[in-house]
């Protein structure tokens, strides 16, 4: 018989994110897929309060927390501490969390401490034939793989922006507090992020616009036009609210002088960058190669402006392309908007 553990850690006003909601999501897919089985919730932070009211009709057998201002921002030996309180006092079997970058840094030291094996990057989990079955995606999501295990715990982290959120009713949960050491001596003393107009990856966008190396090429006139570029570019992204990708050629740029000031390693899209997970994705200035293009495996509807219609879009990977100058044509659009 599974016992189901949620783990989770709140946001610093208590509540739960999307990401969260997902991993519940997949925790109560298993807990009504496997006869007999319950499921807990464990959260971490310093109060937990709103998220566990927010999920109170969720199906959870118990809620557990470890909270206090230790607990509050994600230091990893604190959080590690409070995860495997959690799973003991559980006495969990499968341990289900979202994979938020919190949580990667901690859970697998915690699957080590307790003895178990984790699995991260889950896209789907389901129960076959009486047991679980954890979906993953392999070589920078080029194959994909169905796992089952029979070593306990099993913790599987959830990949942001894969299952449709848990959503109910909010009501009133009883919380029993479960104790762990904060032996950590780092100290949090603030937190400093771009301004959010500055902020130009946004997972929950959407629509991905990406820019390739050709914006910061010779253009017809023979001239590079790069602040026209950025001005496009930026002038798209504020009207459409889009996230921006970029390729690798272009963002590599970043250290060789003249380029897009905005452009950092963080926004490559591809086998080396990121597989961000939009509904739509807009290509422009991008050749659309294989090492590029499996990083667009999970946006569902595709466009590509390129000057070359022999370009790597062209070659099926693409809903449409437009075979035109980006130049001209995001300045329309941007006017259109
Ligand atoms: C191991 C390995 C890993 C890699 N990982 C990644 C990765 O993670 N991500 C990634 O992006 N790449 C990756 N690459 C590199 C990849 O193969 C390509 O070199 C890269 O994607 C090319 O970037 P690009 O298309 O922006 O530039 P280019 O190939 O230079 O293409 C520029 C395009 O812009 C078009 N263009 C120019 N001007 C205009 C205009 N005015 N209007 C419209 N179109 C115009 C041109 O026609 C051209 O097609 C990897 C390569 C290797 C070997």
């Amino acid at each position: 018989m599974e016992k189901i553990l949620m783990i989770a850690a709140t946001e610093h006003d208590g509540s739960l994110g999307k990401p969260a909601l997902e991993a519940l999501a997949a925790a109560r897919t298993l807990q009504q897929g496997l006869p007999g089985s319950t499921l807990t919730v464990g959260l971490i932070g310093a109060d937990v309060k709103k998220g566990a009211d927010a999920i109170a009709s969720c199906g959870a057998v118990k809620f557990m927390a470890v909270t206090g201002a230790d607990f509050r921002d994600g230091v990893y030996a604190n959080d590690a501490a409070a995860a495997a309180a959690l799973v003991k006092v559980a006495e969990a079997t499968l341990v289900v969390a979202p994979g938020t970058s919190r949580i990667n840094r901690f859970l697998s030291g915690v699957a080590q401490r307790c003895g178990g094996r984790i699995d991260t990057h889950a896209t789907e989990i389901q129960v076959e034939s009486g047991s679980p079955a954890v979906t993953r995606w392999y070589y920078r999501q080029r194959m994909t793989g169905v796992l089952k295990r029979t070593a306990r715990p099993w913790f599987i982290t959830v990949d942001p922006g894969s299952i449709e959120p848990w959503s109910g009713a909010a009501g009133s949960a009883t919380v029993e507090a479960v104790a762990a050491e904060a032996s950590s001596k780092t100290k949090v003393v603030g937190v400093r992020s771009p301004t959010s107009g500055a902020q130009t990856i946004k997972p929950e966008a959407v629509l991905l616009f990406v820019a390739g190396a050709g914006w910061c090429k010779k253009q017809p006139d023979g001239k590079t036009h790069v602040s026209d570029a950025g001005r496009l570019i930026l002038g798209f992204l504020d009207k459409t609210q889009a996230s921006l990708g970029g390729s690798k050629s272009l963002v590599d740029q970043g250290g060789e002088g003249e380029t897009l000031t905005f452009m950092t390693h963080l926004n490559q899209v591809g086998q080396t960058g990121a597989t961000p997970r939009h509904p739509k994705g807009l290509s422009t200035c991008c050749h659309g190669e294989e090492p590029h293009v499996v990083g667009w495996r999970f946006v569902n509807e595709r466009r590509a402006i390129n000057l070359n219609p022999s370009c790597g879009w062209a070659q099926g990977k693409t809903d449409v392309l437009y075979v035109a100058d980006a130049f001209q044509l995001v300045a329309r659009v941007n006017e259109l908007l």
